[in-house]
């Protein structure tokens, strides 16, 4: 038996982190296992599901680098088989159709709340259904009225369920379109899907659907209800809590891997380990090992593992995710520096690729102005002659590397009796346009002659005025 899982996500918003997380355990337990990991898209709600949306799920799985090995399947392009398995419960006495309107369901309703009972079906069509004229039928799956159903849940638990508690749940509408239920049932049936890995709140749907499994002749298989995840006020995790959609983190400057790294941490543990590679990941991944009781979403603990993973991940890796931040910027990476270099010189001190690529730009870019505090203590009268001794003496370098650049800031500085930053810090300014920046030898190298020799005759021209 190949292990299956899939990610069946509803097509009517982003790709939340919640979502992530189940797809990330649904994909981490197919590859560990050597399994097989689908993406089915549930796009059958015609109102709330939009291509937008689609389009966000794929380009969040994409960039989580989840991929699948089947799908994304499209639950809208499989209404005959769905019809034809509706037509085989009724066929075969499980299901039958149910005139009765709204308002009697609606009265019902309000009986059994009168009486403090549970709001259910009253099963008055299951056999004596009387078809009305003009009125479309719904269909109802006939829901055993004996006995339990025992949920194999493996992180909640055995969770048992009396039949009595259930009652006919719709299966198709008026219209003859299929419900939630019955397409979930058909899909992990014909899907071959052996573990449902997904969020609590279909925990109620589960006893449901295993009983039209059970109907249909088909394996159940196993069930892992991942618990809530928190904001810190201990409420859902909602946008009220900050960003929740796996794309802006991407716009946030967050490092896929990061995110899944914090992810994954999320209700599940080895040990007290907090950094797995994917690798690790997927070897240690066990759902006995995920927590029955929700997480707290805490967006510090993200901001430092992103900065872990920018400051020890590969250089070239993370460059490649730092262009496309700074081609947000409008910037050329082709104009300057190479990303890799910036990467290094850098990481220590931005924590996140917006970050880096803010604090990079003068690298590519002339600077429109002086930031105003730094220039106004850098600027000083004696700093126009401390940038013309250095304007002469780089333009004769003709090896312009950091270790030379160095030594010929510390000699000037000796010549002149000035400290190291009484140099290096006007010069800072004058090719950077602020006073923050890597080592001054690492920014010089980088920058390179050209760019440095410009802006240090433009600081020159303002120190003047
Ligand atoms: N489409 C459902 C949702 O987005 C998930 C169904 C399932 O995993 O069984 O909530």
């Amino acid at each position: 038996m190949t292990i299956t899982t899939r990610f069946a996500p509803s097509p009517t918003g982003y790709l939340h982190v919640g979502g992530a997380r189940t797809a990330l355990f649904s994909w981490l337990y197919a590859r560990k296992h050597g399994g097989k990991f689908i993406l089915r898209i549930e796009d059958t709600d015609l109102e709330r599901s939009t291509q937008a949306s689609v389009d966000a799920i794929l380009q969040g799985m994409d960039w989580l680098g989840l991929g699948y090995d089947e799908g994304p399947y499209y639950q809208t392009q499989r209404f005959g088989r769905y019809k034809e398995v509706i037509q085989q419960l009724l066929a075969q006495g499980d299901a039958y159709y149910c005139y009765c309107s709204k308002e009697e369901l609606e009265t019902l309703r309000t009986e059994q709340m009168a009486n403090k009972e549970k709001p259910r079906y009253n099963g008055k069509c299951r056999e004596h259904a009387v078809a009305i004229e003009g009125r479309e039928p719904v269909i109802r799956f006939k829901n055993p009225v004996d006995g339990a159903v025992t949920i194999p849940d493996l992180v909640k638990g055995e969770i048992v369920v009396a039949n009595k508690e259930l009652d006919d749940l719709i299966i198709a509408r008026g219209d003859g379109t299929p419900t939630y239920n019955l397409t979930v049932v058909v899909d992990d049936m014909d899907m071959g899907v052996t573990h449902v890995i997904r969020g609590d709140d279909h925990i109620n749907n589960t006893p449901r659907q295993m009983n039209i499994l059970a109907a249909l002749g088909a394996t159940l298989p196993k069930y892992a209800h991942l618990p809530m995840i928190l904001g810190a006020d201990g409420a859902r995790l909602s946008k009220r809590h900050g960003a929740v959609s796996v794309m802006q983190y991407r716009d946030d400057g967050y490092l896929p891997e990061a995110l899944l790294n914090y992810l994954v941490r999320l209700g599940w543990s080895h040990g007290d380990q907090e950094i797995f590679s994917m690798e690790e990941m997927i070897g240690f991944f066990e759902l006995d090992d995920v927590n029955g009781s929700p997480s707290t979403f805490n967006p510090d603990k993200l901001l430092w593992l992103n900065h872990q993973y920018m400051m020890h991940g590969d250089p070239v890796h993370v460059a490649k995710h730092l262009n496309w931040h700074i081609e947000q910027l409008g910037i050329d990476a082709a104009d300057g520096p190479n990303l890799v270099d910036i990467v290094k010189a850098q990481r220590e001190r931005s924590k996140t690729l917006v970050e880096m690529a803010n604090a990079s730009v003068y690298f590519y870019k002339e600077f429109d102005a002086y930031d105003d505090k730094a220039a106004k203590k850098a600027f000083t009268a004696g700093s126009e002659e401390v940038l013309a001794r250095i304007y002469d003496e780089f333009a004769v370098v003709t090896d312009w590397q950091g270790g030379q650049l160095h030594e010929i800031i510390a000699n000037l500085a000796e010549t002149l009796s000035l400290n190291m930053g009484k140099v290096a810090q006007p010069l800072r300014v004058a090719i950077c346009g602020s006073g923050v920046s890597p080592a001054i030898d690492v920014t010089l190298s980088l920058l390179g002659k050209e760019k440095t020799l410009a802006r240090i005759k433009r600081a020159i021209t303002y120190i003047k005025k």
